[in-house]
C-alpha cells in the first residue's frame, strides 16, 4: 500500500493544473475509497466502517482528502464525487454481502456542498434503492461546524434520510455542552469526538471530565459517542471507564483498502450471528 502524502508538506492542490487533472482522475476512475473500521469499545468487535476518499494519482501516489476535498468543493466536482462515494460504498457493501460476509453499516462523509443541494436526499435514496442491502446500512457524517451553523435549515432533509433508516453522525465534535441543545432538535444518532480532544484525555483531567459529561448528556438523549483518533492503550482504557461507546484510530486500525477490509471481516464472521 502506498504511503499517503503529508498534506502539510504538499501544495499540489495549489498547482494551476490541479483541477483539470482532478477532472481527468474522476473520468479515469482513479478515485478510491479506503475504509477505517469503527470498534465497539465494550466488545472489541467491528461495528461500522468509515469510507475515506483517496486519489491514486499515477504521478504523485496516494493523495489525501485534505487536499482533494477543498479542490473538489472549489470546482463543480464535489456533487459528482460525493454521490459517487455514497454509491460506491453501498456497492462495496453489497459485494461483501454477496461474498458471504456480514458487512456493518458504512459511513460516508458528506460535504456541506452536497447537503445544501436540493437533490441530496433523492440521489441518496436512489443509491439506497439500487445498491442497498436489506437494512439501509448507510450512515452520513456531517461536520459539527456545518450543523451548528446551518443545521436547522437542513432539518427536513436529515429527517427524510432518518426515515429511510440512514444514521446521521456529527463529525469533529468538541466537548462543549452548549451545542447539545441544537442537536436535540435533529435526528442525530452519533457524536464523533474529534481527535485533538481525545489526544488530551489521559494527560488532562479537565478534558477527561468534559468527555465524561458529554457521554452522559449524549446517552440521556439516546446518542452513541465515538472517540476519533485513538492511538494508545491508555486512551482506550480511559474511554472504556468513561463509558464511551465506540472508537476509531490507528491503535485498532488505519484506513484500509477494500480487499484488506474483507480479510478483517472474514475473521469476524464466526463470531457473528447469521441471519
Ligand atoms: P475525518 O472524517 O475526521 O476522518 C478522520 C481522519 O483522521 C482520516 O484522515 C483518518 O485517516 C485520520 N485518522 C484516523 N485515525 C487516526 C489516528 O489514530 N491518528 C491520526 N493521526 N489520524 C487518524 P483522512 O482519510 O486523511 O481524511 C481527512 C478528512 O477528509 C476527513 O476527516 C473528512 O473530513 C474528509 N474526507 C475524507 N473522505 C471524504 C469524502 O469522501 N467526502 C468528504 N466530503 N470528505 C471526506
Ligand atoms: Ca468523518
Ligand atoms: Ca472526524
Amino acid at each position: 500500500m502506498g504511503d499517503i502524502r503529508d498534506a502539510g508538506l504538499c501544495r499540489l492542490a495549489e498547482a494551476p493544473s490541479f483541477e483539470s487533472r482532478l477532472r481527468e482522475a474522476v473520468e479515469a476512475e482513479q478515485l478510491v475509497l479506503y475504509y477505517q473500521p469503527k470498534f465497539d469499545l465494550a466488545s472489541g468487535s467491528i461495528c461500522g466502517l468509515e469510507a475515506l476518499l483517496r486519489w491514486e494519482d499515477p504521478l504523485h501516489g496516494l493523495v489525501a482528502p485534505d487536499e482533494l476535498i477543498p479542490a473538489l468543493e472549489h470546482s463543480d466536482l464535489m456533487l459528482e464525487v460525493g454521490s459517487w462515494a455514497i454509491r460506491h460504498a453501498l456497492s462495496q457493501r453489497l459485494a461483501w454481502h454477496i461474498s458471504g460476509l456480514r458487512p456493518p453499516s458504512i459511513a460516508v462523509n458528506v460535504s456541506p456542498v452536497q447537503l445544501r443541494h436540493p437533490d441530496f436526499v433523492s440521489t441518496t435514496c436512489e443509491s439506497l434503492e439500487t445498491v442497498g442491502v436489506g437494512t439501509p446500512g448507510l450512515e452520513v457524517e456531517l461536520a459539527e461546524s456545518v450543523i451548528r451553523e446551518e443545521g436547522n435549515g437542513h432539518c427536513g432533509k436529515l429527517r427524510a434520510l432518518g426515515d429511510r433508516g440512514v444514521r446521521i453522525a456529527i463529525d469533529d465534535c468538541g466537548t462543549d455542552a452548549a451545542h447539545f441543545e441544537q442537536l436535540s432538535h435533529l435526528p442525530v444518532c452519533e457524536l464523533k469526538i474529534d481527535r485533538p480532544h481525545i489526544a488530551r484525555i489521559t494527560a488532562d483531567p479537565a478534558q477527561a471530565a468534559a468527555l465524561r459529561a458529554t457521554v452522559e448528556l449524549a446517552h440521556a438523549r439516546k446518542l452513541t459517542v465515538l472517540a476519533e483518533g485513538v492511538e494508545t492503550v491508555a486512551q482506550r482504557q480511559l474511554l472504556r471507564a468513561l463509558k464511551c461507546d465506540r472508537m476509531q484510530g490507528y491503535l485498532a486500525s488505519r484506513p484500509l483498502p477494500a480487499p484488506e477490509v474483507a480479510l478483517l471481516l472474514r475473521r469476524q464472521v464466526p463470531n457473528q450471528v447469521s441471519h
